[in-house]
């Protein structure tokens, strides 16, 4: 690397490419940046690629997540040790690596039992309120980075952080057995991983989603039946798949209020609905339903630190095969996020950075 990183008064000598936020509903500029500098327990990562994701949309939007402004998003990155802190021990420059996005306090009750992304004193959370990877550099500390193995390529590592990361907790928390019925609401990229997991547990699966590109996907990943979400008699099918009684499992991947409702129909007594979307909507579900049915309902968030390490190991042993739709340059990135507001791609959008 010919640029020098020797400090001089605390700042890097050189500075970044990064795509930055400076006001809420307008695009990102891509600008030139300071280099983050580091904390003694801090590492600076080299970005290689940054995944896009509809939580991108919403910081835009000003909604659920307020970060303060001006700020570098980027939650899904994956890259290359660049420097570390004084005291950081076991991360080498040069190592290949990704991150967990929750800066955790390390302390709380959350956190001593696993619970990561629950943290009750939470520093920030990496390309969400923190500063993230639509930049050429993103620190992280370093108890927050794994180690990514060489079979996984940066662009599918770095979806751990949410798509993968995120499929896997809440497929963890739903306690889907064999043979279930199990219902994706939805099949963006994490709608694809779970259709994944799902397979690989013997689940039978069933799809619905409004995009025809995602369902072709997900009957190649191994759904049974996928099913358009404004067909007619979709519950119907779902009821009828499910044995006349409905699904075991619904993951609610889409998290507004008519999806909510079609979930509580698709669900057979006992069942579980699982929460991912995150949408700031109320769920149209009666509680004459939820008690007289006998439902569940899972709320789940991302996912612990140990999460994300056995995401890594599916990833590498190909049970996880995320996917990637379009690779695109910073610079293209207010162009991506308009694919992904009009929802025209199927699988995951990867911002290229090196
Ligand atoms: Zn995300
Ligand atoms: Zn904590």
């Amino acid at each position: 690397m010919s640029r020098s990183f020797a400090k001089s008064s605390g700042r890097w000598e050189f500075e970044m490419k990064a795509a930055v936020l400076h006001a809420i509903r307008t695009p990102f500029r891509i600008e030139e940046v300071p280099v983050p500098t580091l904390g003694p327990d801090d590492v600076l990562v080299e970005t290689h690629t940054c995944g896009i994701c509809r939580t991108d949309l919403h910081i835009q939007d000003g909604l659920a997540y307020v970060p303060r402004l001006p700020h570098v998003p980027g939650h899904e990155p994956a890259g290359v040790v660049a420097a570390v802190g004084e005291r950081v021990e076991g991360i080498r420059v040069g190592q290949r690596v990704v991150p967990h996005l929750f800066l955790t306090c390390g302390r709380c009750s959350y956190c001593r039992t696993g619970q990561d992304a629950q943290c009750s004193d939470l520093g920030g959370v990496l390309g969400v309120t923190a500063p993230g990877g639509f930049a050429a550099f993103f620190r992280s500390p370093a108890r927050n980075l794994l180690p990514l193995p060489d079979k996984v390529s940066f662009e599918a590592g770095g979806l751990v952080s949410c798509a993968v990361i995120t499929a896997l907790h809440a497929f963890r928390r739903a306690r889907v057995t064999a043979n279930e019925v199990a219902v994706v609401l939805g099949a963006g990229g994490i709608g694809q991983i779970l259709v994944q997991l799902l397979r690989s547990a013997g689940a039978r699966v069933v799809v619905v989603s409004r995009s025809v590109a995602s369902l072709d996907a997900v009957r190649q990943d191994g759904a049974a039946l996928a099913l358009a979400l404004n067909a007619p008699d979709v519950i119907e099918q779902v009821r009828s798949f499910g044995d006349g009684e409905g699904a075991h499992c619904v993951f609610e991947c889409v998290g507004v209020a008519a999806t909510m409702k079609t979930a509580a129909r698709m669900a057979r007594c006992g069942g579980r609905i699982v929460v991912i979307g995150e949408e700031p909507e109320f769920p149209a579900i009666d509680t004459i339903q939820i008690a007289q049915r006998e439902l569940e309902i899972i709320g789940s968030r991302n996912g612990s630190v140990q999460d994300a390490a056995d995401c890594l190991a599916l990833l590498a042993s190909g049970v996880i095969r995320p996917p990637i739709a379009r690779r695109l340059p910073l610079e293209e990135l207010n162009d991506a996020l308009a694919l992904m507001r009009r929802g025209a791609v199927s699988g995951r959008i990867v911002i290229q950075l090196k």
